[in-house]
């Protein structure tokens, strides 16, 4: 599982020096902190994340995926298809 870090960090540093994969890095424009998700394998190995485990103020979370992104655009182009198409020849086709 991928964890991500929230707006509530306070920068303590504790967790970026514990990530195994070298997944915590620096924000370029702010201080802080993100997760790169092609990095950060959720510590298989320890029952707790290391860096859920340091953090004192609970800013560490698994990351959310993003829902129905793939469903909504493809009712989208087929909305699309049908509308250009006319609907009768759509149903006809399928
Ligand atoms: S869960 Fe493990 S691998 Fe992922 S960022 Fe935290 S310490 Fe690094
Ligand atoms: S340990 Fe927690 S508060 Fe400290 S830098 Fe990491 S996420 Fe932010």
């Amino acid at each position: 599982m991928v964890y991500t870090i929230k707006d509530d960090c306070i920068v303590c540093e504790s967790c970026h020096p514990v990530c195994p994969e070298g997944a915590i890095k620096p924000n370029s424009d702010s201080d802080g902190y993100w997760i790169d998700p092609t990095l950060c394998n959720g510590c298989p190995d320890v029952e707790v994340p290391r860096c859920v485990t340091v953090c004192s103020v609970e800013s560490l979370a698994p990351l959310q995926p993003k829902k129905g992104r793939c469903k909504s655009s493809l009712l989208r182009s087929e909305e699309r298809r049908v509308g250009k198409e006319g609907r009768s020849r759509w149903w006809t086709d399928h």
